[in-house]
C-alpha cells in the first residue's frame, strides 16, 4: 500500500515536473546547436561589430535606430523571414553634449563630471555659484532650505536606510525638492573610486529632470568637501545636453520562427539592444544581444523547427525602464497566455553557471532534468530562483504577467567592474565565455519550445501578487506604475 502510493505520487511528480523524461530531448539537437555557437559561432563577431562599428545605443538616439537597423537584418540574413519592427514612444529623446565643472575658488582646478541622463543643460553661458553640501537626504530634510537659494547643490547619496519603494520615491523627488529650496543644479558623487563616472538616469523614464545634473568623480567631491571644510567654494559649470522637442520613436526588433505543430504557442528570447552612452556598452549588453543573435542563427540552421514558435527579440529602453519590454507585453497582451516562457540574457560575458528562474521554485524544478542533461557540460546546469534583478531587466514585465522566466545567469564580476562606465568596451569581453553563453540560451530555448508540455505553469494574477509580496517587491513596483493589487 505504502508502496504503491509512494509509486503514483512519483508518477504524479514526474507528470508535474513535465520535462522529466530523457527522450524528452532531441538531444542531436542540441549537439548541433552546441557545435553552431561554440565552434562555429558568431557571437564574437557580433559583439565586435556592435560595440566598434556601432558604439553606444542610447535609447532614442540614430545610432540606436541604425544598430536596430542592423540587428533585423542580422535576423534576415540567419534565414528568418518574419523579422518585425514593433515601434514604442518615448517622451523625449536625449544625448550628452559635453560637461564642465571647475572649482574658480578658493583654488583653480578642473572636476570630473558627467551630466545625468535625461537632465537639462546649464543656461547658454554656463553658471558661477557658491555650493552647498546637502547631506542626510531624508523625507522632508531638504524643502525650505534656505541655505541652498542660488546655489549649485553637493549631495551625499540619499540615506541608505527605509525600504525599496522610500529609496525610490526619494531618488525621484530629489531633483525636484532641491529646485524647490532654489538650488540652481545639482552635482551628485559616483560610486566609483578613481574619479570614473557612470552617469546614470536622473531618474526614471524619459521625461526631463528639473534641474541641471551631473556625476562629479568620488575623489573630486571629496576635495570640494574638504574645501568647503574651510569656508566657501565657488564653481563654474557648463553643461550641455540635446532633448529633442517632442516625443520620439524607438523601435524593438522582433524576429519569429514558426512551430511545426503549436505554431500559435511561443517562447520568447530577449536581450535589450540599448547601451548607456559613456562607452559603447559590451556587456551591457551587447554580449545579450550577440547571444540572442547567435542562438536564432543557429536553431534557424536546423533541419527540424521545435514543436512551437520562437521569437528572438531585441529591446530598446531597458535601461530608462524596461520601457521596450514593457511596451511589447502591453501591446499583446491578447495573445500572452500562448507565451509559455521567457528567456533573458543581460548579465554580461562572465563563466555561465546557469538560470535565474525568478521568483519560481518550481520552475527551477521543472528545469532540473532539462539542465542536467543539456546544460552540464557547459557549466550551465544551475538554477536560482533568486528575485535580486528581476525586475532590473527584461524578464520582469513577463514575471508580472505570470510567465514563467529564465535570466541568464553569468558570474557578475566581469560585469560590474565595467556596469554604465567608460570601459564597457569589446576588451572586456572573454569570447569563449561569451559562446558558451550563447550555446546555453539557444539549447534552452530549443528544447522548451519543443518539449511536449510546457515547462511550467502561468501564475495568475493572485498567485503573481503573493510572490511580489513575499519578495517585498509589490509597493517599489506600484510606485513605478507596474504592478496593481487586485483581480
Ligand atoms: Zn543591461
Amino acid at each position: 500500500m505504502t508502496r504503491r502510493l509512494m509509486l503514483t505520487g512519483l508518477a504524479v511528480g514526474l507528470a508535474f515536473a513535465g520535462l522529466a523524461a530523457q527522450g524528452d530531448y532531441d538531444v542531436a539537437a542540441s549537439r548541433q546547436l552546441a557545435g553552431a555557437t561554440l565552434v562555429y559561432g558568431r557571437s564574437f563577431e557580433y559583439v565586435r561589430e556592435l560595440t566598434d562599428t556601432f558604439g553606444a545605443r542610447l535609447t532614442g538616439t540614430a545610432g540606436y535606430e541604425r544598430a536596430a537597423a542592423w540587428a533585423a537584418a542580422q535576423f534576415r540574413a540567419a534565414g528568418i523571414a518574419n523579422v518585425a519592427t514593433e515601434t514604442f514612444t518615448i517622451e523625449r529623446s536625449w544625448e550628452r553634449g559635453s560637461a564642465r565643472a571647475r572649482v574658480v575658488a578658493p583654488i583653480d582646478r578642473s572636476l570630473h563630471v558627467q551630466s545625468l541622463g535625461w537632465t537639462p543643460s546649464t543656461p547658454e553661458g554656463g553658471m558661477e555659484a557658491e555650493v552647498a553640501l546637502v547631506t542626510g537626504i531624508g523625507p522632508g530634510t531638504i524643502a525650505g532650505d534656505a541655505s541652498l537659494a542660488g546655489r549649485i547643490a553637493l549631495v551625499d547619496p540619499p540615506d541608505a536606510g527605509g525600504d525599496a519603494a522610500q529609496r525610490f520615491s526619494l531618488r525621484q523627488q530629489l531633483a525636484a525638492r532641491l529646485r524647490a529650496a532654489q538650488a540652481i543644479a545639482m552635482l551628485s558623487p559616483d560610486g566609483a573610486p578613481d574619479n570614473v563616472l557612470a552617469a546614470r538616469s536622473g531618474g526614471s523614464g524619459t521625461g526631463i529632470g528639473v534641474l541641471p545634473a551631473a556625476q562629479i568623480g568620488r575623489e573630486d567631491a571629496a576635495l570640494v568637501r574638504r574645501l568647503l571644510g574651510q569656508g566657501p567654494v565657488r564653481l563654474a559649470i557648463d553643461w550641455h545636453n540635446r532633448i529633442s522637442p517632442g516625443p520620439a520613436q524607438v523601435s524593438n526588433i522582433v524576429a519569429e520562427l514558426r512551430g511545426r505543430e503549436r505554431p500559435d504557442e511561443w517562447v520568447i528570447v530577449g536581450a535589450h539592444l540599448d547601451s548607456w552612452d559613456l562607452a559603447t556598452g559590451a556587456q551591457d549588453n551587447a554580449t545579450g544581444v550577440a547571444m540572442v543573435l547567435d542562438a536564432a542563427r543557429a536553431i534557424a540552421a536546423l533541419p527540424t523547427r521545435p514543436r512551437r514558435s520562437i521569437r528572438f527579440a531585441l529591446w530598446g529602453g531597458e535601461e530608462q525602464g524596461l520601457l521596450g519590454s514593457l511596451a511589447y507585453v502591453a501591446a499583446h497582451a491578447g495573445e500572452l497566455a500562448r507565451c509559455v516562457a521567457t528567456i533573458n540574457t543581460d548579465g554580461g560575458s562572465g563563466r555561465v553557471r546557469g538560470f535565474f528562474t525568478p521568483g519560481r521554485e518550481d520552475v527551477a524544478a521543472a528545469m532540473r532534468p532539462l539542465s542536467r542533461a543539456l546544460l552540464s557540460d557547459l557549466g550551465a546546469a544551475g538554477l536560482d530562483p533568486s528575485m535580486r534583478y528581476a525586475f532590473q531587466t527584461d524578464v520582469g514585465p513577463f514575471i508580472l504577467h505570470g510567465i514563467p522566466a529564465l535570466d541568464l545567469d553569468p558570474d557578475d564580476v566581469p560585469y560590474e567592474r565595467v556596469h554604465h562606465k567608460a570601459n564597457d568596451v569589446l576588451d572586456n569581453v572573454n569570447r569563449h565565455d561569451l559562446s558558451v553563453g550563447a550555446a546555453a540560451v539557444a539549447i534552452a530555448a530549443y528544447a522548451i519550445a519543443d518539449a511536449p508540455r510546457p515547462i511550467a505553469a502561468a501564475l495568475d494574477r493572485p498567485g503573481v501578487g503573493r510572490m511580489l509580496v513575499g519578495a517585498g517587491l509589490d509597493r517599489v513596483l506600484q510606485l513605478r506604475g507596474w504592478w496593481t493589487p487586485g483581480p
